[in-house]
């Protein structure tokens, strides 16, 4: 069964990732390394590496590997990074990321997705990943300023206080919209934030608290 899913996941890294386009060298070994059928639940895991998002319970998905790749190339990741996601879901892109950089602070609203990655991901070995259940909307003050920060739930613009918790330099990569939701890219120059809008995308709604 494990040959199977290795063989499965070259696949996927082949066709789906290098194959359209994605080059970052460390993008491509973490997508080759991380065991994404452990983050699907058990009934999925035969399409575990089947080109497109899949249901995680509670209403929510994990991402299509492309997306997740693309999000993560974006970001130009060199690997001594301190990263900050919103929206831990499954787990999955947790994982990749911590693959590739230095620390990963992860933050996800619905507690029992958040204690099944970090279940998983612990028993994977991951020791470069810290966890907050609550509303990521705010980011992760104690942690700032971050090198980057990737959101996967769509707001309808991007969150001031989130960008304010970039460093210099930091890049963001962010789903925005209600109906029609683009990727945009922020990155924090100086004084100001230049916005980048990518492909339009699919996403749940980032869900906002107050
Ligand atoms: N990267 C994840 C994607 C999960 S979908 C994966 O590949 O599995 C997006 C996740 O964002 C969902 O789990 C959802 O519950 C979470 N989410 C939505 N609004 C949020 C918020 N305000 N703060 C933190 N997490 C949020």
């Amino acid at each position: 069964m494990r040959n199977d899913f290795s063989s499965l996941r070259e696949k996927m890294v082949e066709v789906q990732i290098a194959g359209r386009g994605i080059k970052n060298a460390k993008v491509l070994d973490a997508m080759g390394k991380v065991p994404r059928h452990f983050f699907v639940p058990e009934e999925l895991r035969d399409s575990a590496y089947a080109d497109g998002p899949l249901p995680i319970g509670a209403g929510q998905t994990i991402s299509q590997p492309y997306i997740v790749a693309y999000m993560t190339e974006i970001l130009e990741l060199g690997g001594a990074e301190r990263v900050l996601e919103v929206g831990t879901g499954s787990g999955y892109q947790t994982a990749v990321l911590a693959e590739i950089v230095k620390d990963v602070f992860t933050i996800e609203v619905v507690s029992t997705l958040s204690q099944r990655a970090q279940d998983v991901l612990k028993s994977l070995g991951y020791v470069n990943i810290q966890f907050k259940i609550g509303d990521g909307t705010r980011g992760w003050k104690d942690f700032a300023p971050y090198d980057a920060i990737m959101v996967t739930a769509a707001p309808g613009s991007v969150p001031k206080v989130l960008q304010e918790q970039l460093q210099v330099g930091g890049r963001m990569i962010i789903p925005v919209g209600v109906d029609y939701q683009e990727l945009v890219l922020v990155r924090r120059e100086e004084k100001t934030f230049k916005e980048t809008r990518l492909l339009p995308v699919r996403f749940v709604p980032l869900v906002s608290l107050h």
